[in-house]
């Protein structure tokens, strides 16, 4: 799987349930509560914090497009996670969009712990959609123009062609 290497160790400590969620935590007498530190109400498993939580649903609704999250099937992350990958082939960057969301997510919570700020699921999908999508086409060696306006001139910068193409740079007419 293709995603920056801090991702993959995220993901294999997700996939082998070693993530100190509080429930974890709390099995180890780590932590006086088992239940989710945003919600309250539910104990904090992996599966929790990243499909169970009515906190963060609405990240996968905006994010994941072709992906439904059914937490009552869901019984164990990385057999979850087994699955996307064996049936991500259809979706470009499935997968992927999985990892970067679960990041997202994990980085929130713990903005929210450790750093006292508030539950910010906008924020969230904002940071999720363009991360990702930036991910991807950098990946996937796309066409990546960035037109942005400053001061009313417009600016651009030159990226890489798509695969089979040649890109010619001239002196105009
Ligand atoms: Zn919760």
């Amino acid at each position: 799987m293709d995603v920056p290497s801090k991702m993959k160790v995220f993901c294999c400590k997700l996939c082998s349930n070693a993530i100190p969620s509080r429930h974890n935590l709390w099995k180890r007498s780590c932590s006086p509560t088992p239940l989710c530190f945003l919600c309250g109400i539910e104990e904090e498993s992996i599966e929790h914090i990243f499909f169970g939580c009515s906190l963060v649903r609405g990240i996968w609704f905006e994010c994941c497009f072709g992906l439904r999250i059914c937490k009552e099937h869901i019984q164990s992350f990385d057999a979850w996670f087994a699955k996307v990958l064996s049936n991500s082939g259809g979706v470009e960057g499935l997968s992927i969009r999985v990892v970067f969301i679960c990041w997202f997510i994990w980085k929130m919570r713990c903005e929210v712990i450790f750093g006292g700020k508030q539950v910010d699921i906008n924020g969230a999908i904002c940071r999720i959609k363009l991360t990702t999508q930036e991910y991807l086409a950098v990946k996937n060696e796309c066409l990546v123009e960035r037109v942005s306006k400053v001061e009313g001139s417009v600016v651009e910068v030159w990226g890489k062609p798509p695969v089979g193409w040649v890109k010619i740079n001239c002196d105009g007419p």
